[in-house]
């Protein structure tokens, strides 16, 4: 299945195209030298699906690079696809793909069933268990740069948050900020295992300052948002920092912290046991 709607033109020659499984957006910016398609989905073949949706967009369009926000497997499995492109990421993602990618694989096995509540289903999961992971060709520690000719696409690192190499991917010309799991409008943030829930919130409010008031931020799952949005995501990530840190620092049990609801806590207690866990883990050497 393709995009609901194909491509979207967000800003001018900058698409998002919004998909079914995992409710994943990819990101498409036009350039006299090319193209560049940011994220590409949770399998071998929903890249292809990609691709397809680009050519029905343009049947000329060229696809020379490639950008992955952060390491996880919707958002990286579709690499293969873009064969000829050059996939540029983050120097964590580098490192960690290869072992992430192993991860959903063994979980996917364990319960191939698909979960309707997640976005998947039996065949999905089945996609995913048969793709070929791909990792980049080119990665950073701090910013990079894709020249297209007649536009850069920039990629900037500000600190560890949903994950280690979350990237904000922007086209300067433009007010368009791709801005990954850092940020969901159709869900409330992620916390998983490989979460940084004590710095996310700063992480966020470096990118907050390199964008444009009237920025068009594109999160890594639902509509795009206004920098209003953002900025009230990352203050209720800071809430989730806050408690944890603030119960952890008190002494507290990690086993009341998991059980013990908090009125502060913005999202439902079950969906922050990672955040939780994590962040005791990462205050573990200032904890009594
Ligand atoms: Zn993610």
């Amino acid at each position: 299945m393709t995009a609901t709607h194909g491509f979207v033109e967000v800003a001018d020659r900058v698409f998002v195209a919004r998909y079914r499984q995992w409710d994943v957006n990819v990101g498409l910016v036009l350039g006299r030298d090319g193209a560049v398609v940011i994220d590409t989905r949770a399998s071998d073949l929903q890249g292809r699906q990609v691709l397809d949706d680009v050519r029905r967009l343009g049947r000329d369009i060229e696809v020379r690079h490639v950008v992955n926000t952060h390491v996880h497997f919707d958002h990286t499995f579709g690499n293969a696809a873009f064969d000829v492109a050059t996939v540029h990421a983050h120097d964590n993602v580098g490192r960690t793909l290869a072992e992430s990618a192993e991860q959903v694989k063994e979980a996917l096995r364990a319960d191939p069933a698909g979960a309707p509540e997640y976005g998947y289903t039996e065949r999905d999961a089945a996609e995913v268990l048969a793709t070929p992971v791909r990792g980049p060709d080119r990665t950073f520690g701090s910013h990079a740069t894709i020249d297209l000719g007649d536009r850069v696409v920039t990629m900037a690192y500000a600190g560890r948050g949903h994950t280690d190499g979350d990237v904000a991917v922007t086209v300067p010309d433009t007010e368009a900020v791709f801005l990954g799991d850092l940020v969901e409008e159709s869900a409330h943030p992620s916390f998983g295992s490989d979460c940084y829930p004590l710095e996310w919130a700063d992480t966020l409010t470096s990118h907050l300052l390199q964008s444009d008031d009237g920025a068009v931020v594109v999160p890594g799952h639902g509509r795009p948002v206004d920098l209003g949005f953002v900025s009230r995501q990352r203050d209720d990530i800071a809430a989730v920092a806050a408690v944890v840190r603030e119960r952890r620092l008190a002494g507290g049990s990690l086993e009341e912290a998991l059980r013990d609801a908090d009125p502060r806590l913005p999202y439902p207690l079950a969906d922050l046991e990672s955040a939780i866990r994590r962040g005791w883990e990462h205050l573990a050497p200032l904890a009594p």
